[in-house]
């Protein structure tokens, strides 16, 4: 919901009362100010106003933000319900009570860093296939990696099927079959099409970081710890 409606919708509150609150920054949303009314709310956002005596009054309490990385395992879907196969939500036990969500997935074979939030705010620009967040990969390949892979990726592979080229990789090979990739951006299947793209095949996939924040190493697969607030600032 947008956050003037969110006002309008008190008796105590005109439409016109709302925006003029608004512009004056009398009005907080998860303890930021916020003077557009467009500005998505949901029941889990904080609400607050500011009163003539420049008080704070609570108008929702809201719930806790909460923001995890979890080290995902094999064979579990990047998504909060599945009818045929586990979730990567039966490895987080408060995911439901706390409904969470997931900016971003991996595939069902893929391990690795896999972040958790009720914060849709924060995950919002997260989640777009546009972020250029830079995303890190540990590659296994069926063949060996062919030398001229490295200058292709940094080239960009077209993509036929959304019309676009990806942006510049970086691909830094550490064993004939085995290499560091790492993307900016967010497409399906990006690593698997890239590497299908120059013939080879990815047989085993890890994410190991998200921009600034790696997966933590005392995770074994499964295992889920909450982000640090500095974690959670590198990624807004
Ligand atoms: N690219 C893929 O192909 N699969 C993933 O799980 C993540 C990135």
């Amino acid at each position: 919901m947008r956050l003037d409606r969110f006002l309008t919708h008190r008796p105590e509150l005109s439409r016109q009362k709302a925006r003029q609150l608004l512009l004056a920054g009398r009005v907080r949303v998860g303890g930021q100010s916020v003077q557009d009314g467009l500005h998505p709310v949901d029941q889990w956002s904080q609400i607050e106003l500011q009163a003539a005596d420049g008080s704070w009054q609570t108008l929702q309490a809201g719930a806790p933000r909460c923001y995890l990385m979890l080290h995902k395992p094999k064979g579990c879907v990047s998504a909060t319900q599945d009818a045929r196969h586990p979730t990567v939500m039966d490895w987080v036990e408060p995911a439901a009570a706390l409904h969470l969500h997931l900016p971003g997935r991996l595939d069902f074979n893929t391990t690795g860093l896999l972040l958790l939030t009720n914060d849709g705010h924060w995950s919002r620009a997260l989640s777009l296939p546009t972020s250029e967040l830079p995303k890190t990969y540990l590659v296994t390949t069926r063949d060996p990696i062919a030398p001229e892979t490295e200058a292709v990726f940094r080239a960009g592979i077209y993509f036929a099927y959304e019309n676009l080229t990806t942006r510049p990789a970086t691909l830094q090979v550490i064993h004939p079959h085995q290499a560091w990739l790492t993307i900016h951006e967010g497409r399906y299947h990006q690593v698997k099409r890239m590497f299908a793209a120059v013939g080879n095949k990815v047989v085993d996939l890890h994410r190991q970081a998200i921009g600034p924040v790696e997966l933590d190493p005392h995770l074994q697969p499964g295992q889920w710890r909450a982000l640090t607030p500095v974690e959670v600032e590198w990624l807004r």
